[in-house]
């Protein structure tokens, strides 16, 4: 189909060919329920096919070396950036989040996520060598064969080349599934891989559900690595089929960040940093969902909050001056608004928001949020995943790292505090995997980027994605 410009095949890439499933599945706009097109519903059988034809391709992509794909890379890169309006548009149709995010943002990032590791292949791809009683270690980071790639639909692409960045740059073959309610920008990347020179079945993407593509890919056991971003749930079913082969993991899961703001922080900042916690609508996994602020300054942290939010434009998120755009699914919306009329009875005060925006109708749902929850309520600490923050009041720093950490979750934190000092002892005790200081998502490539406890195993960025995509060998050469 055409679709913002580009022509999106809704069949699986598998080995350099389109092939096609007898049943397909809809992709569906959360911007007005339109459908976009019908696509391939793959199981078994084209997991089966895509997981031969990475194998096919491996050896000669690992002895192209981190050069030869590093070129390749680059070219591919490239095409993403000669496809960024087209791209983002799609996205956009395909997801709902803002097109001008996906502009300004997200897509420049995808083809920063393929150049950052294309140029790790090229100028830095590890390789050791030092000395026992004269023999020589030499230890090698080597490619692994095929990465299996599980992707979320919150930010389809940039998530996915976050994963195919690396684990290409790092010599595996690659077969993406991408979540069934975000199929589309995968679909075109495939055929940008193509036109790039990638050889044939090193990129490949099997489109389906989680519970027929995805369980078969992750059982397979011709598969090398399983690289995850999703729910927890997800995960644990994942980790039991990746037992049976000893398949090495590595996961990126939910989380129920705290915001921290201390009496003596800069309000206006904890005010915008807040707000951004809706970016997207709330469905970011390392977004700091609960705010936690001092009880000295949270009358006047949470008035001037509601002012801001209510200023808040909702609408098409194809427009320039939306800010918050639709959830992703009715499905979803419906989960969202259960974790909200939930917390009302069981007694939370909902101090703005509570339920979708009738202006607008759709699948829009209007920033809210809950306050005086019961302590260890669910809305204080399941992930949500919507547009849905809750307020507690802290005494002491020692209590707010500890309302911080009670949760099975430690994906990220955001701290708003006057003082160097202070902060540093607050961030100290604090458990998660990203910590920001006065600011938020500042994420520099090369960082370390997981989650601690329940909200993942490993990290990824930098060399710890190498780590993991690469086999790791130690060859020991006698004197001579
Ligand atoms: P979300 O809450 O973000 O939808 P999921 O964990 O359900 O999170 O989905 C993330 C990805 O995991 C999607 O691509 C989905 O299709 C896939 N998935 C869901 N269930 C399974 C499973 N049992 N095995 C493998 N992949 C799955």
């Amino acid at each position: 189909v055409q679709l913002a410009g580009l022509t999106v095949d809704t069949r699986h890439a598998i080995g350099g060919e389109r092939i096609a499933s007898a049943e397909t599945f809809d992709s569906v706009s959360p911007i007005d329920g339109s459908v976009l097109a019908h696509i391939s519903r793959g199981g078994a059988a084209e997991v089966d096919a895509a997981v031969q034809a990475a194998r096919a391709a491996f050896p000669a992509w690992r002895d192209l070396g981190p050069d030869g794909r590093g070129e390749l890379l680059h070219r591919l890169a490239d095409l993403v950036e000669a496809n960024l309006e087209q791209l983002a548009n799609l996205e956009t149709l395909d997801n709902g989040s803002l097109l001008r995010s996906h502009r300004r943002g997200v897509m420049p990032r995808v083809a920063m996520n393929i150049r950052f590791f294309a140029d790790w292949a090229i100028n830095r791809l590890h390789h050791e060598v030092w000395q026992t009683r004269g023999h020589d270690n030499n230890v090698s980071w080597d490619p692994s064969g095929v990465a299996a790639l599980i992707t979320p639909w919150n930010a389809p692409l940039m998530l996915a080349t976050w994963k195919i960045g690396p684990a290409l740059a790092a010599g595996d073959t690659v077969v993406l599934k991408p979540a069934e309610w975000t199929p589309l920008s995968a679909s075109v990347f495939a055929d940008l891989a193509n036109e790039a020179g990638i050889p044939p079945g090193v990129v490949n993407v099997v489109q389906g559900f989680g519970a027929e593509a995805g369980a078969a890919l992750v059982a397979h056991p011709g598969i090398a690595r399983i690289s995850f971003t999703g729910s927890v749930p997800t995960a644990k079913a994942i980790a039991r089929s990746a037992a049976d082969n000893l398949t090495p993991v590595s996961f990126e899961l939910g989380g129920k960040s705290p915001l921290i703001v201390t009496d003596d922080a800069d309000l206006d900042l904890a005010v915008d940093l807040a707000v951004e916690q809706y970016d997207n609508a709330g469905q970011v996994c390392l977004s700091g969902t609960r705010l936690l602020v001092h009880e000295g300054v949270a009358d006047r942290f949470a008035e001037a909050f509601a002012a801001r939010v209510a200023a808040l434009r909702q609408g098409d998120p194809r427009e320039d001056e939306t800010q918050i755009g639709p959830q992703i699914h009715r499905v979803h919306l419906e989960r969202i608004d259960g974790f909200v009329q939930r917390a009302r009875e069981g007694g939370a005060r909902i101090a703005f928001g509570g339920g979708p925006n009738d202006e607008l109708g759709g699948l829009y749902y209007r920033p809210t949020l809950v306050v005086d929850a019961a302590p260890g309520s669910e809305i204080l600490t399941a992930e949500v995943f919507g547009p849905v923050l809750a307020m507690q009041t802290f005494a002491t720093d020692e209590e707010a790292v500890e309302l911080a950490n009670g949760t099975e979750f430690g994906l990220a934190a955001v701290v708003v505090c006057g003082d160097r000092a202070r902060a540093e002892r607050l961030t100290k005790n604090l458990v998660a995997g990203t910590i920001w200081v006065n600011c938020f998502f500042v994420r520099d490539l090369a960082a370390p980027f997981g989650g601690s406890k329940k909200s993942g195993i490993g990290r990824e960025g930098g060399t710890w994605s190498f780590d993991f995509y690469a086999d790791v060998k130690n060859t020991v050469y006698a004197p001579t």
